[in-house]
């Protein structure tokens, strides 16, 4: 693993150590305050047995965006990008071949301050680790439409990628599942009538051809890296967009009228999760059996074709090692 230290204002002793246990004080900081954030990112093969990474500068940029918010010290894209090409280089036999295959990448950063009392650390550790994975949601996922619980309210931290967001789902995630939905759809904090974005996914909806996903501008949506792309993609195509809120009533109306053509999530695990059970309101409802034409199926073969290097990458997403 890739492991850099933040002690006295600067990032020092950036070293690849073997992957293990770490050794952590019993008031460790980021264990009682939550100043805990991470990413998540892939490493792919191609039929050459080359490394590929998508996209990692944004994963870079958005590690940095959560640690302003989290009162954590940036971390420079070089040492970010750097630690993690060297570390890959190293462990290229550990990625995969094979679609739908990839390595696993947890790139992690935490407080490291032996201190009882609530104020930022001053000091922090950086970790890269790795871990072979197969295909994550295989089968299409049922969800359920929130609107009790809050995961993220406006000029909370429902943007940033940190630890406690995720704490704090696991409650009502865990009532879902034992009602038999993989997922929660969330809606808005302040009035549950907006549909936010699942528990690691942001989510698109195709209402008669048009692609609605909520926008990232109120600060409660995590700003993922695959909706980007598939947004960037739409456009490119001219699939009608629109980056704004489906409102709970709305997507309701078109699970009942039949204009959601389909539903799925964007995430770096899943890439796309076709959603094929909605529950609103206590009411489920079975969406279309998805085409072979579904715009989510040309979108995840573009996606795959890029990150396993079988199309050309055109955008400048891709770094091979
Ligand atoms: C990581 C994450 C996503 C997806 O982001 P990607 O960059 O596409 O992997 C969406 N929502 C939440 C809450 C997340 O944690």
């Amino acid at each position: 693993m890739f492991v850099a230290d933040f002690i006295n204002g600067e990032w020092t002793d950036l070293r690849i150590e073997p992957y293990g246990s770490l050794d952590l004080h019993p008031a460790n900081a980021a264990l009682h305050y939550g100043q805990s954030i991470f990413e998540g990112m892939k490493a792919y093969k191609n039929e050459k047995g080359e490394i590929l990474i998508f996209r990692g500068d944004a994963n870079a940029r958005r590690l940095n965006e959560s640690a302003v918010r989290m009162c954590m010290p940036e971390i420079p894209e070089e040492i970010f990008m750097e630690g993690l090409l060297q570390l890959l280089d190293l462990d290229r036999d550990w990625v995969p071949s094979g679609k739908g295959a990839s390595l696993y990448i947890r790139p992690y950063m935490f407080a490291m301050d032996n201190y009882i009392g609530v104020k930022p650390s001053d000091t922090y550790k950086f970790i890269i680790f790795t871990c072979p994975v197969g295909a994550y949601y295989s089968k299409p996922v049922s969800v359920k439409v929130e609107t009790e619980f809050t995961r993220a309210t406006e000029g909370g931290t429902g943007a940033a990628k940190t630890a406690g967001n995720y704490a704090a789902s696991l409650f009502p995630a865990l009532q879902a599942q034992r009602a038999g939905y993989d997922q929660l759809l969330w809606t808005d904090g302040k009035s549950h009538s907006k549909i936010e974005e699942s528990g690691t996914m942001n989510v698109m909806f195709d209402i008669n051809g048009t692609l609605i996903t909520a926008p990232t501008n109120t600060g409660t949506i995590l700003k993922g890296i695959t909706r980007d792309s598939v947004i960037k993609l739409a456009k490119d195509w001219n699939k009608p967009l629109e980056e704004r809120f489906l409102t709970v009533s709305q997507l309701e109306e078109a699970l009942k009228n039949g204009s959601l053509k389909e539903a799925f999530g964007t995430g770096t695990a899943a890439t796309i999760a076709h959603i094929s059970k909605i529950n609103v309101n206590g009411q489920d409802y079975l969406l279309p059996e998805k085409g072979p034409d579904a715009f989510s199926n040309k979108v995840l073969n573009e996606l795959d074709g890029i990150k396993y290097g079988e199309i050309a990458d055109t955008r400048n997403w891709i770094v091979k090692i």
